[in-house]
């Protein structure tokens, strides 16, 4: 892009005015841009303690009541809260699971709530059922060690 051309003024007043101007305009782009990055940064971690509490707050009902199941957390919100692991029960055989919700191919506005009828447990489906998941806690992530069943 060719640099923009700003008209030399006649009087030598205004060319120093102008030049000044021009100076404090380009320093003035740069700490602008600063100051935007800053505040992003401060909201996008405000963003992540709200979800981090939203995941508790669920976390705290399921664990108090077991339910409702509805409102969750969307996936997105779990994972940025740093709850990226679903416990899980199937509802027929009991058999728990852990599943990483990262791994989970999910739109933007799917809620936790909203897998429950969609994990299948592995065990049952051999059976030919389809009973829905019993869904417990989310939970940060946690060390797998080679060979562990997810
Ligand atoms: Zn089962």
């Amino acid at each position: 892009m060719a640099p923009k051309f700003h008209p030399t003024p006649l009087s030598g007043g205004d060319r120093k005015a102008l030049s000044k101007e021009l100076t404090k305009a380009r320093a003035m782009t740069k700490i602008l841009a600063e100051r935007a990055a800053e505040k992003r940064a401060a909201g996008e971690a405000l963003i992540r303690e709200a979800d981090d509490f939203a995941c508790q707050s669920w976390n705290e009902r399921m664990w108090a009541d077991g339910g409702p199941i509805d409102p969750s957390p969307t996936i997105d919100q779990a994972i940025n809260g740093g709850y990226a692991w679903l416990e899980i029960r199937c509802s027929r055989c009991k058999t728990p699971r852990s599943v990483d919700l990262a791994a989970l191919p999910h739109a933007a506005t799917t809620c936790v709530h909203d897998l429950s009828s969609r994990l299948r447990c592995l065990k049952c489906a051999r059976a030919g059922k389809r009973p829905p998941a019993e869904l417990h806690q989310l939970a940060p992530p946690r060390r797998r060690y080679p060979g562990e069943d997810e």
